[in-house]
């Protein structure tokens, strides 16, 4: 059987092409907007909904802007550039290796579910439990 060859992309870089995107579908529809304008109130539908589509998309560059501060840069060692990282495993922005803050988890194939709050939770009981019994 053959393995599906998933790529893992950057955090940074998915929600920043997502916003992308709504900036592009705000564009969109607002160009539907200028289609219809024989139609004043579907023109009007097409305008405010492209309005907000391109709002919400500057909000998205704006969360982007405020995750950037949290997330821990590191020097990537599959390709040496400087990169950002959110989360314990996250993939490096640029040659989409995959990244851990964790030492126990070096190695390991890379799984999102290793961000989830539930697994955070398991590690540090891990980690303490390991400090009692040295
Ligand atoms: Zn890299």
């Amino acid at each position: 059987m053959e393995k599906p060859n998933i790529v893992y992309s950057s955090k940074i870089n998915k929600i920043r092409s997502f916003a992308l995107i709504l900036l592009f579908a705000g564009m969109i529809v607002m160009y539907g907007g200028i289609l219809t304008k024989s139609t004043p109130w579907l023109m009007y539908i097409f305008f405010g909904l492209g309005v907000l589509l391109i709002l919400f998309s500057t909000l998205v560059y704006f969360f982007i802007g405020l995750l950037s501060v949290r997330a821990v840069p590191v020097e990537c060692p599959s390709c040496g550039k400087q990169t950002k990282m959110l989360g314990i495993v996250d993939a490096c922005m640029y040659c989409k290796q995959p990244l851990t803050l964790e030492k126990s988890l070096e190695g390991k194939e890379f799984d999102e579910k290793y961000n989830s709050p539930e697994f955070r939770r398991k590690l540090k009981e891990m980690k303490k439990n390991q400090q009692n019994q040295e």
